[in-house]
């Protein structure tokens, strides 16, 4: 059976009395079926514009669940989204940026989700919409692994909420494929930095994709970087060492090993840009 409510709340409850699938711009959900037709009922939410675009509240930054990549890309945002809107432009193409929602990209939970190292290294939350209410959770919670999430089958991302504090921060989002465009990644590297009144490190964000069940902020060495001068040549602070939370696999895409030696080259190319765009 398929579904198309006109509002969430019809969505939540259609959802919980049918126990159907979500479905939203399609391009994992349709992809992921195969030659296979879909089990059981379709809630396609796409009527939903309540949880569609992007509004600037007075603490945060709420971004509706079904906003597409495109309207990511469009939107007038602080600097410390430019990380964000670097990876909605290297989601696939510009017709599946126009299609693919924010939400979907996370709640697939793909480790090479593109969206997902710049929205960590946002400290962003989630909101969930169930028949029962609304809860929100950090996204480093909500990402349990390679393709699971905390996401009960009767709920709805309804919007990802990211704290405006950094706001002014520098941020760079930089995608290692094995060819320029229309790829998945073989690493990720998204970095927030804001620096203090003295030019000094005051607080770094700093999250790879593609280089563990799922993307990971390296927090040993965020802290350790806290009070260098933020100027050229800052990215050869970054010891290898630091990477090792990672743990990358041998794939068609690239070696293990490869993906750490490149997580370390983005990382530190990541920070150097940072520096660049102060
Ligand atoms: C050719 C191609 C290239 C691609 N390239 C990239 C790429 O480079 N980088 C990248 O990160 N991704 C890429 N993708 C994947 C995809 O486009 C993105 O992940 C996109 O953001 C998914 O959003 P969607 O709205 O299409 O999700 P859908 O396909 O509609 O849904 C995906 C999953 O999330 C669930 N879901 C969707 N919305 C919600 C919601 N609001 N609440 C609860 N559950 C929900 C669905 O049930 C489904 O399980 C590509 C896909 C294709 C087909």
């Amino acid at each position: 059976m398929y579904l198309k409510p006109k509002t969430l709340d019809e969505a939540v409850s259609l959802l919980a009395s049918s126990g159907g699938q979500v479905l939203a711009g399609g391009t994992d959900f349709y992809p992921a079926l195969g030659e296979r037709a879909p089990r059981g009922c379709v809630v396609d939410i796409t009527s939903l514009g309540e949880i569609r675009g992007i509004s600037i509240e007075s603490g945060q930054v709420r971004i509706g669940g079904l906003t597409t990549w495109t309207e990511v890309i469009r939107a007038p945002l602080p600097r410390c989204f430019d990380a964000l809107k670097a990876a909605a432009r290297e989601v696939g193409s510009v017709q599946i940026q126009n299609r693919g929602t924010v939400a979907g990209n996370l709640c697939n939970a793909s480790p090479a989700a593109d969206g997902v190292p710049p929205l960590l290294a946002l400290d962003a939350e989630v909101e969930l919409a169930s028949a029962a209410g609304r809860r929100r959770m950090p996204l480093e919670q909500f990402l349990a692994g390679n393709r699971k999430t905390l996401r009960r089958a009767d709920e709805i991302l309804s919007a990802v909420l990211v704290p405006r504090r950094l706001k002014n921060a520098a941020s760079v989002f930089l995608k290692l494929g094995a060819r320029r465009y229309l790829v998945i990644s073989i690493s990720m590297v998204a970095v927030v930095l804001q620096s203090d009144e003295s030019g000094r490190v005051a607080e770094t964000h700093i999250a790879v994709g593609s280089c563990s069940a799922k993307a990971q902020r390296l927090g040993d060495l965020e802290r350790n970087l806290v009070g260098l001068r933020v100027k050229a040549g800052i990215g050869a602070a970054v010891e290898a060492e630091r990477l090792s939370p990672l743990s990358p696999i041998d794939d068609v895409r690239a070696t293990a090993a490869y993906r750490r030696d490149a997580s370390l080259t983005l990382v530190r190319r990541a920070l150097e840009a940072c520096v660049g765009s102060r």
